[in-house]
């Protein structure tokens, strides 16, 4: 490459990382988003799965008593027909325990009553170790931005299909989440990796993440436990859990 032009390219890169950082500041979640490809639509089959018997139950249908808000009290999400439905506005909850490595079982349903469009639609999430969030979305035909759909890494990696079921309808999360791992100085010894299955449909491969989610700029990785709890969102839409069930690994 001619010296003149790899100049000129180095001006470009930094010019617009420059840019990137002054439009952070300012905040726009624009950003880090993006529309394409889509993932392939897929119709999954019939999925449910109990715990197996060296499982945490984290929710069992009956009491949130694993379970408490980010301050540590008492939550004020519905108890309903043996789910919890997120309550808007009042935050959102997380696990007593922390964990680790694991295997995450999770049920989820979005309303039936279909309010809204793009992230305004049964939006909630599971942020493993309180950080990393899988998006929870009611995207049967409802567009967004693909990193931000169900089943994505939010604002990472969109999921390898879409699986997603009807509004109203329980669908599941099969997850194994590998923590990352850090030096004492805080720098990052390894990535966390994830996979995902959705309804019985694999939407993330061994993926790794690029640091703790977030909404506006981009990720990156800030040291923490080595065991965190696992975090369910208040997006403000009645958004529905069942069965939750973790085996460490
Ligand atoms: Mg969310």
């Amino acid at each position: 490459m001619k010296k003149s032009l790899f100049l000129f390219l180095s001006v470009i890169c930094a010019a617009t990382v420059f840019a990137q950082g002054l439009k952070r500041e300012g905040g726009d979640p624009k950003l880090t988003e993006y529309w394409s490809p889509e993932p392939k639509v897929v119709t999954p089959g019939k999925t449910s799965v109990d715990a197996p018997s060296d499982a945490i139950v984290l929710f069992n249908g009956s009491n949130f008593n694993n379970w408490q808000t980010v301050k540590g009290g008492d939550i004020k999400w519905k108890l309903e027909n043996g789910a919890m439905v997120v309550t808007g506005g009042t935050g959102n909850i997380r696990t007593k325990e922390g964990f680790g490595d694991c295997q995450l079982h999770v049920e989820w349903r979005t309303p039936a009553e279909v309010k809204g469009d793009g992230q305004g639609r049964g939006n909630s999430g599971i942020f493993l170790m309180g950080k990393y969030e899988l998006q929870v979305l009611d995207n049967y035909n409802n567009k967004t931005y693909v990193n931000g759909q169900a089943a994505s890494i939010y604002k990472q990696l969109p999921p390898l299909v879409n699986a997603c079921r009807p509004p109203g309808e329980w669908q599941t999360y099969d997850v194994i989440f590998t923590a990352p791992r850090f030096y004492e100085d805080g720098t990052v010894k390894s990535q966390a990796r994830i996979t995902v299955l959705h309804n019985g449909i694999l939407v993330q491969r061994d993926a790794v993440l690029l640091g703790g989610t977030q909404y506006i700029g981009v990720s990156n990785y800030e040291k923490h436990g080595d065991k965190e709890p696992i975090e369910l969102q208040d997006h403000g839409n009645p958004t529905a859990f069942r069965n939750i069930w973790i085996r460490p690994l």
